[in-house]
């Protein structure tokens, strides 16, 4: 392709309103454009971007045995309303009406509309297991769309949902499901973590997310380096802490602390570690009085588990400002556990805690050198806070690091909630009818593109994975127009190139060489290829990978062969269904 042929929409100008790196490289270098709120137009060079990684599911759903479908993306409200997602799924669904009054929906998913095709289709053991996936548009209407494609309204899923006889065979597809998902994000190039997501974390989980470890991401992942185990860290369990507690050495003083609002604010004034201070947190009780929770300072609530403790609110809430000043007349900054009249439930962690600092539920004031037991009764403790740093992993394997993660795919075990819900039943090999099981399996895919880049980029712009680039290599002629000579020479290059297979971006423009470097540099293609009629004379062209300092010189008959083997070799991991 020729630059001065396609629509090459580079700007210098960082967008102001894109908050992460990806966002604005992928408008920087011209891969999509705003329309509206989380709603993006592909220009042809993420549009070739987002081709290959579409390839890439589409080459490993195939290989894994999965078929391809195309349903609509528009789906009637009764399939909803059978499945009880018509009222559940709240404000994200985007609901239409047609001209006859009907209701309908822009799918976010389409469980609902496979469930009814299976129903219809698949009547015996006999048409089992099945695999059925699509590449399609899936709308939510989400709160806040934002980070461009990362979380867009509109975007591009690869959704698929494997149907069996048993649990033992939809445990097998599920694995199947999960390697190709593996292969997936191994060939498009990236540092994955596979992710349990839901509380049967160890042993058997139900449900994992594909995660991009990216530090621009949403969610915080915890992992052993010692065993495969990573979960959201909010899943993790925390487990009472095995060594005890050190004794009371100190009496208790009460401290000024005007101003002070939170625990790192108190732990700056009164210099003492965050560690030492007790964070005392009031939640929404369920009759109405607020409830205690005591953490470490620098520990964090973790709110799936504290709605387990049996007289908290749930959904759990903070306790609203009037709740707080009608149980006691304190600023949340300094409450405290001692003399509270209120229920206080504490973490492992912060029971493990003496000599600690409080607030003295006197605005203003702290409490220094409380102890358990001593100042103020022992209290309930319960796990309640999220896993950090170097907390053992529930697996015995090591100390657990965290790292930010975007979540690209998610496989789901559904079992036989929706063919319950909506009745598909099939002939077992007795003829008894039974319900089948279905998984369901997705990814992200416009999302990925994103997350890649999140991922490989430097402060000049992308550095694509080779195969996901938009071109293998960049060919930067210097003064073409000027050279009769150097304008043959490229065009015989050009030519071979493409004849070897090798994607080629010829920037044929009349700007200056600093320009072409620049936008080379910033939509990321991996190899540049510098000719110029010096080098002509020396008999070869300037090679570099986007990532090398320095560039190599190559002879003009060695080019295409020199590229070949280069991007072969970094595709090699890259073959449909591992059989590289
Ligand atoms: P999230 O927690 O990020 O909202 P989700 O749990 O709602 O994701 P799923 O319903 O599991 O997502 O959808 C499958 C995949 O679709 C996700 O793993 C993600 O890669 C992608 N995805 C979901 N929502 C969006 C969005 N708003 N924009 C882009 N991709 C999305
Ligand atoms: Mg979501």
């Amino acid at each position: 392709m020729r630059v001065s042929q396609t629509l090459f929409a580079t700007v210098k100008e960082t967008p102001a309103d894109a908050e992460i790196v990806s966002h604005r490289l992928m408008l920087r270098a011209g891969l999509i454009r705003p329309l509206a709120a989380g709603l993006y137009t592909w220009l042809p060079l993420g549009m070739r971007v987002l081709r290959k990684v579409e390839n890439i599911v589409r080459e490993e759903m195939d290989a894994a045995g999965a078929l391809e479908v195309f349903m609509p993306a528009i789906q009637p409200a009764e399939l909803w309303r059978e499945s009880g997602r018509w009222e559940k799924y709240g404000p994200e669904l985007l609901r239409i009406r047609d001209r006859h009054e009907r209701d309908f929906c822009f799918g976010p998913t389409h469980e609902e509309v496979i469930t009814d095709l299976a129903r219809r289709e698949i009547r015996s053991y006999k048409q089992l297991p099945v695999n059925l996936y699509q590449i399609q548009t899936k709308f939510r209407d989400e709160v806040r769309p934002r980070f461009g494609v990362m979380r867009s309204r509109e975007f591009i899923m690869k959704d698929a949902y494997s149907f069996d006889l048993s649990h033992e065979a939809h445990k097998s597809s599920y694995r199947r499901m999960h390697d190709a998902y593996c292969r997936i994000f191994e060939r498009s190039g990236l540092d994955y973590r596979v992710v349990a997501a839901d509380s049967g974390a160890i042993g058997g989980s139900r449900s994992h997310e594909f995660h991009v470890l990216a530090d621009s991401g949403e969610d915080a992942i915890a992992f052993s380096s010692g065993s495969s185990f990573a979960a959201n860290v909010e899943l993790v369990p925390c487990p009472e802490p095995g060594e005890t507690r050190e004794p009371a050495s100190r009496e208790v003083e009460m401290v000024e602390t005007p101003g002070v609002r939170s625990v790192d604010d108190l732990s700056t004034r009164l210099r003492i570690p965050v560690r030492r201070c007790l964070k005392t947190l009031l939640l929404e009780g369920r009759n109405g009085t607020p409830v205690a929770v005591c953490l470490r300072g620098d520990h964090d609530l973790n709110l799936v588990k504290a709605a387990s403790l049996p007289d908290v609110a749930v959904p759990v809430a903070m306790a609203s400002a009037e709740q707080v000043e009608s149980a006691i007349a304190c600023p949340p900054g300094s409450i405290g556990p001692v003399d509270l009249p209120l229920p206080v439930h504490a973490d492992h962690a912060a029971l493990g805690m003496s000599d600690f600092v409080c607030g003295a539920n006197r605005e203003g004031y702290h409490l220094h050198g409380v102890n358990w037991g001593r100042d103020l009764p022992e209290p309930e403790s319960a796990d309640l806070r999220n896993a950090t740093q170097g907390d053992p992993s529930p697996d015995g394997s090591g100390p657990l690091s965290i790292a930010r993660g975007i979540e690209v795919g998610h496989i789901f075990q559904l079992g036989e909630e929706y063919s319950r819900s909506m009745g598909s039943v099939v002939l077992d090999e007795q003829g008894r009818a039974v319900h089948l099981f279905m998984g369901c399996y997705g990814i992200g895919v416009t999302r990925v593109v994103a997350a890649a880049i999140e991922q490989n980029h430097d402060q000049r712009g992308i550095i694509w994975p080779a195969a996901i680039a938009p071109y293998h290599v960049a060919l930067l002629p210097m003064n073409m127009h000027k050279s009769q000579r150097l304008r043959e020479a490229v065009e015989t290059v050009y030519r071979e190139l493409c004849d070897a297979g090798i994607e080629v971006l010829l920037d044929d423009r009349r700007v200056r060489p600093g320009v072409m470097f620049a936008d080379a540099e910033l939509t990321g293609i991996p190899y540049r290829l510098v000719m110029s009629d010096r080098g002509l004379d020396a008999g070869g062209a300037e090679f570099r990978h986007r990532r090398d300092e320095e560039s190599v010189e190559v002879g003009l008959e060695q080019i295409a062969s020199t590229l070949r083997g280069r991007i072969a070799a970094e595709s090699a991991a890259a073959r449909p269904g591992g059989s590289a």
